[in-house]
Parts: C-alpha cells; sequence; structure tokens
C-alpha cells in the first residue's frame, strides 16, 4: 500500500506533455489555448469617434450653448469603415460615425444631440462646447501593440474568445483533449430505466464517469458496463486500450472472488504501478499503463469512485490538456471530522464562506456506498493519517469542486 503522495507522483510522472492542434476561433470554447495570444497591433488601431456626431477643433466650439450656437462648416461625411481623407481647418467639422477614423485636424467630438443635427446642409449648430479628446478613443489607449494578451495554459471563454478575435486570430493553437474510454462492471448492475430484479442495482458510476469526463473536457470513445467475466473484461479492454489515452474503470478491483479487473489488466500486458492506495474510502485503486494509455481502476462503491475520479482521473485529464490542477485550499471545521491511523480519510461536504473565512462541514453520511451524500457537496474534506478525530474548529484540507459555486 502506497501513500495518497506517492501514487500522484506516480501517475504524474506517467503523463506525457499535452499535444498541440489548431481548431478555428469559433471551435475553440473551453479548449486551454497552447500558445500566446498577443496584440497583433495597438488597440484601438487608430484614432476613431465613440460618438455619432460631428468631428470638430475643440478650440472651435468655446462659448457654443443651445443658446448661442457656434456654426461650423461642413466638409463632408465619414462613416465606420471608410478612411478618413478630409481635413479639418478652422471653423470646419464633417458627420463622424461611431467607430470611423478621425480626420486630420479634428482634436474632439460633438454629439449629434448637441447640434442642429445631420443633414445635407452645407452647415450644423453646435450648441455645446467639446473639450479636446472629448469622445475620441485614441490609438493604443487600451492595448500597446506586441502586449501579451492570453497565456498558454488558459481555458477560453467568451471573453478570451473575443480578444483572439479582435486582434485577427482566425485559428488558434489548442491542447488535444484526451479519449476516455470508461467501463462499469458488475453482474448486479442494470441501466437506469430497465426493471430491477431481486439482488440488482442501477449502474449509476458510469453516468457519473461520463459526467465528470465531459466536463472537465475528454472525448469519450467508449462507454459501456461489462459483466463479471474475464472475457467481456478482455474484450473491451483490448478495443481500449488502442483507442484511447485513458481507461478508467469503475468496480471489480478489490478482493472479491468475482472481481476480474486487475487480473484482466495483467493478463493483457498492463504494467502496473500500483494498486492500493492508503485512504479511505478508495483503498483498492488500481494505477497501470500499456502502450501509452493510462489506466485506473477504481472501486465500485459510489462515493469511492466518485472520491478517486476527482482526486486522481480529473488532475490527470486536466494535465493532459495542458491545465494546472487547482491547489486545495483550507477551511475551517463546523463539526468534528474522522480521521484514520494509517490512511487519509475524505468525506464529502459542503463549504462556504463566513465573513472572509471558509468553514467545512461533512456530509453526515459517512458510508461509501451513501451517494446521496454527493446532493449537499460542493467539496471533497481529507483529513490526514492521524490519531484524531479532527475537531470543530480545527482546519481542514479542502478540494472544492470545480463547477460549485462558493457562497
Ligand atoms: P466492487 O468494487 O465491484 O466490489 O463494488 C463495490 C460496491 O459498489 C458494490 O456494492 C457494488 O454493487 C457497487 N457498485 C459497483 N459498480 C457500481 C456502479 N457502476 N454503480 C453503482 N454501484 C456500483
Ligand atoms: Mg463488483
Amino acid at each position: 500500500m502506497i501513500s495518497v503522495a506517492e501514487a500522484h507522483k506516480i501517475i504524474q510522472g506517467r503523463i506525457r506533455s499535452p499535444e498541440a492542434e489548431t481548431v478555428k476561433v469559433n471551435d475553440a470554447t473551453g479548449r486551454v489555448l497552447a500558445h500566446e495570444i498577443v496584440a497583433t497591433f495597438p488597440q484601438p488601431r487608430f484614432d476613431n469617434t465613440a460618438m455619432d456626431g460631428f468631428a470638430v477643433r475643440a478650440r472651435d466650439t468655446i462659448g457654443a450653448s443651445a443658446d448661442l450656437p457656434v456654426t461650423l462648416s461642413m466638409k463632408g461625411v465619414i462613416p465606420a469603415g471608410s478612411s478618413a481623407d478630409t481635413v479639418i481647418g478652422k471653423g470646419e467639422c464633417c458627420q463622424i460615425m461611431t467607430g470611423a477614423p478621425m480626420p486630420e485636424g479634428a482634436d474632439a467630438v460633438v454629439m449629434v444631440e448637441d447640434s442642429s443635427g445631420f443633414g445635407d446642409s452645407s452647415s450644423v449648430d453646435i450648441s455645446r462646447e467639446v473639450v479636446e479628446k472629448e469622445n475620441v478613443r485614441y490609438s493604443g489607449e487600451e492595448i500597446a501593440e506586441g502586449e501579451t494578451l492570453i497565456h498558454p495554459g488558459n481555458r477560453l471563454g467568451a471573453g478570451e474568445i473575443g480578444v483572439a478575435a479582435t486582434f485577427g486570430y482566425g485559428e488558434l493553437e489548442v491542447y488535444r483533449r484526451p479519449n476516455i474510454a470508461l467501463f462499469a462492471t458488475g453482474d448486479e448492475l442494470i441501466e437506469p430505466g430497465e426493471e430491477l430484479k431481486p439482488g440488482q442495482i442501477y449502474n449509476s458510476n458510469l453516468h457519473v464517469f461520463a459526467e465528470l469526463s465531459e466536463r472537465v473536457g475528454t472525448l469519450i470513445t467508449m462507454q459501456r458496463v461489462l459483466k463479471d467475466s474475464r472475457e467481456s473484461l478482455k474484450d473491451f479492454l483490448s478495443e481500449a486500450i488502442e483507442k484511447s489515452n485513458l481507461i478508467v474503470s469503475s468496480g471489480g478491483v478489490s478482493m472479491g472472488k468475482h472481481d476480474y479487473v486487475r487480473d484482466v489488466f495483467l493478463e493483457l500486458g498492463v504494467k502496473e504501478y500500483f494498486w492500493k492506495v492508503a485512504q479511505k474510502p478508495g483503498r483498492p485503486l488500481f494505477f497501470g499503463e500499456s502502450g501509452g494509455t493510462l489506466i485506473f481502476g477504481l472501486p465500485g462503491n459510489p462515493v469511492s469512485s466518485f472520491t478517486c475520479f476527482m482526486e486522481y482521473v480529473w488532475p490527470t485529464c486536466e494535465r493532459f490538456m495542458g491545465l494546472t490542477p487547482i491547489n486545495k485550499v483550507t477551511a475551517r471545521l463546523l463539526e468534528s471530522f474522522p480521521q484514520e491511523t494509517e490512511k487519509r480519510r475524505y468525506l464529502l461536504g459542503h463549504v462556504e464562506m463566513d465573513g472572509r473565512e471558509m468553514v467545512a462541514k461533512p456530509s453526515g453520511k459517512y458510508g461509501s456506498h451513501m451517494f446521496t451524500s454527493a446532493l449537499m457537496a460542493n467539496a471533497i474534506l481529507e483529513s490526514p493519517r492521524g490519531e484524531g478525530p479532527l475537531k470543530s474548529g480545527q482546519e481542514i484540507t479542502v478540494r472544492l469542486l470545480p463547477w460549485s459555486e462558493l457562497q
């Protein structure tokens, strides 16, 4: 039996550097950036107007008011998307539309609302004084050319995609999503929706795995519930090893008479790195490798399965995709928390902010078969080996579930 820290070290040592691929900027949602996005030009790229109105020389508007407007002569119209060839001299102006480049000589824009309006006339009455630079967006005021905007390793959301598009990136280099094969084994398992016979239970773990795999960003290549038989396990695994970067299984990996998963892994030539980890729940945890495919055999009890997925598989998927897994944090216990002399102890739990402090409440359902404990959980709490229990008020280590909200 190895420690949780040793298990993590071994797994990390087997993860290869992430590979990149090119995708259209439209298809990059949720992907992880593999290169830097730099400002290919200053932003704004050229001086332009923030308002629909009149490009003027500010000093020509001095004293203008509704009662005493200033009349300027009209030099033309600059719509957005055109180049500004006009030159504005003393007493002159031109109509200008939001985003259009400022003409030479003009240094401010009067909003159309502060004028006699757009028209065909050869002059316009300006009814408000403007100061220099008013309503003008200057080149480079937001971003200088060459500035690094997004670093590799960032997941791309609306903000990042918008910024990439702003600077003309039609395609982005992103890290490949790992292919993942999922299976559950157990003669007692049937699919939700089917009718239960005596002794049967519904397969829930595989649905949890599929949800988590998709959420973290992997591509599911295979997903199947298998009988506790060497043949069906062998058939599935031979194909899964070919097709996948990762294989994750639930059940059949402990000491039961029909727990064939590890045997079959070994028969198929899977190299075993470990099979037991000093943790509760989740002691029978297999980790191995075959032809570059990493294989996790997770125990079948639903809380064990979920906890092991989040502790080991989720961060592995993140690393495969060029992400850096987030660190655990600490919170203050609102209740006591069990401790094991030889094992790390995990419980699902709920954390929240109490002022500036994070407080944590473990689920009262301690059994690794009690998956309804996941309903109140936004975190996995853990105590190190020790002579505990940890008392209410003591600090506890917390893995926030990445999709949950902290209130
Ligand atoms: P095992 O690891 O195969 O010994 O299974 C441990 C416990 O988890 C047993 O009570 C199983 O019935 C249950 N179990 C195994 N696989 C699943 C699954 N896919 N969904 C829900 N419970 C399961
Ligand atoms: Mg079983």
